[in-house]
């Protein structure tokens, strides 16, 4: 099937594609295009017109801000235009962003990270997919900007609202990573080239020295849920000691509280039960990254 007829817009810089997007309420920004055409040649979508940002200069950037031992995260700080491999090949360098950096790993191929753009993955506002989970648990923040202003929020917010609004684009992503000494885990099921996948989880994890919690995110990935933390079940295990009963109990939280819905690939039970064994392997994962090298907690 072909697209609906278009009209195509490449913008010269960012005051350009904003005016455009602006006055063309109809219009989609095209950044790597690997969701985007394939919904528009589906007519799973329909824009009346393309504003494509990829010639637009000063937007790939992918800058990392430090962060100070217990001090503040660091942040990987990421152009609209960056791609996932640009990114991936960042993220990989810092310790802080190795959580960041084992869920692109995850994402398509190479190939598709390659052309396909962080910013992309989450204005897609897929709930269903890694980036999702990944904003919950890291607290990833967006710049929007309209014509007329521009404004920071919660990545999460997209999700809900299903993508950027129209005549909005964001400019940039802030994705802090770990603390020195906190742990986490990314895990996902499924057949890796073809997208399509059963589910997944991602965890992050901060210990007291003495091993007790000081808090942890527990987000999974899974068709029917939409992306978010699963409070209880992260709350739980700041109750006392991480140890194998807390694990479980989270776990068994987890799969309690998670939506699951049954598709072609898998039933809903199916996908609770997964949430359970991932978010387990995962919380194990998780507390053996917060330890050193002799195994104290590394604070
Ligand atoms: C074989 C294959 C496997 C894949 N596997 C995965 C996977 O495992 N996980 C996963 O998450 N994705 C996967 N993808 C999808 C791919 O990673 C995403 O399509 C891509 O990340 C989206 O980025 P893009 O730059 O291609 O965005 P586009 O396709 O250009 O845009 C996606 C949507 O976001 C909007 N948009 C893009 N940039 C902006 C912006 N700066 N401001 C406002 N709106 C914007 C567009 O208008 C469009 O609605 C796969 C794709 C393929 C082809």
């Amino acid at each position: 099937m072909h697209a609906a007829p278009f009209a195509f817009h490449a913008a010269r810089d960012l005051k350009d594609a904003l005016e455009v997007l602006d006055m063309s309420p109809g219009a989609a920004v095209l950044a790597g295009g690997l969701s985007l055409i394939p919904e528009l040649r589906s007519r799973r979508r329909r824009a009346a017109l393309l504003v494509d940002i990829n010639n637009v200069p000063g937007l790939d950037g992918v800058t990392a801000l430090a962060g100070r031992p217990g001090g503040p995260r660091p942040v990987l700080r990421i152009g609209c235009a960056a791609r996932q491999a640009d990114v991936l090949a960042v993220a990989a360098r810092h310790p802080g962003h190795a959580l960041l950096a084992a869920a692109l790993r995850t994402m398509g191929t190479a190939l598709v990270r390659q052309r396909g753009t962080l910013a992309g993955a989450v204005a897609q506002a897929a709930p269903e997919l890694q980036m999702s989970a990944l904003c919950s648990v890291l607290d990833i923040r967006v710049t929007v900007r309209r014509a007329a202003d521009t404004h920071d929020r919660a990545a999460r917010e997209l999700f809900a609202e299903a993508g950027p609004g129209p005549g909005e684009l964001v400019t940039a992503v802030e994705v802090p990573g770990c603390r020195s000494g906190e742990g986490w885990a990314f895990l996902r099921a499924g057949r890796r080239t073809f997208g399509a996948h059963l589910g997944g989880v991602a965890v992050r994890l901060d210990l007291r020295p003495d091993g007790r919690c000081r808090g942890a995110r527990i987000a999974p990935f899974v068709a029917g849920h939409d992306g978010a933390a699963l409070a209880e079940a992260g709350a739980s295990l700041c109750s006392g000691p991480v140890d194998a009963p807390a694990v479980r109990r989270a776990a068994d939280l987890a799969a309690r509280t998670v939506r699951t819905r049954s598709d072609a690939l898998a039933s809903a039970d199916y996908r609770r039960h997964l949430v359970r064994v991932l978010v387990r392997r995962a919380l194990v994962q998780a507390v053996d990254r917060t330890r050193g090298p002799s195994g104290e907690v590394v604070s």
